[in-house]
């Protein structure tokens, strides 16, 4: 569901959302497979097209959809590959916090 209040945390939600991801891979197989193989390289650049948009997007506030803004990053003590990230909204100080490995995959952490 995207809210027009909230559309770019919602956008970018659905665009990270598996459902969606499960979705256009099996349409895409279907057409792949039963009418033509060019059909790999349409749905190759829609894929595309999502994960920059996702990045273009970048991290959203969800209570006001403001664009969060990085404020610090600091390695944990236990896994020097692990990084913890603080996001914060400029507007009202909704804070979250981002685990990352130095191997993040496609979509990162949540
Ligand atoms: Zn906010």
């Amino acid at each position: 569901m995207i809210r027009s209040d909230h559309f770019m945390y919602d956008l970018r939600e659905l665009l990270g959302s598996l459902k969606l991801l499960i979705g256009l891979l099996a349409i895409g197989s279907f057409f792949v497979l039963y009418i033509s193989l060019q059909y790999v390289y349409i749905f190759a650049l829609l894929f595309g097209i999502m994960f920059a948009v996702r990045g273009l997007i970048g991290r959203r506030c969800p209570t006001c959809d403001g664009a969060l803004k990085e404020i610090g990053a600091e390695r944990d003590e236990k896994n020097v590959f692990v990084m913890h990230i603080t996001w914060r909204c400029p507007r009202d100080g909704y804070e979250e916090k981002e685990e990352t490995k130095g191997d993040a995959g496609l979509f990162g952490v949540n």
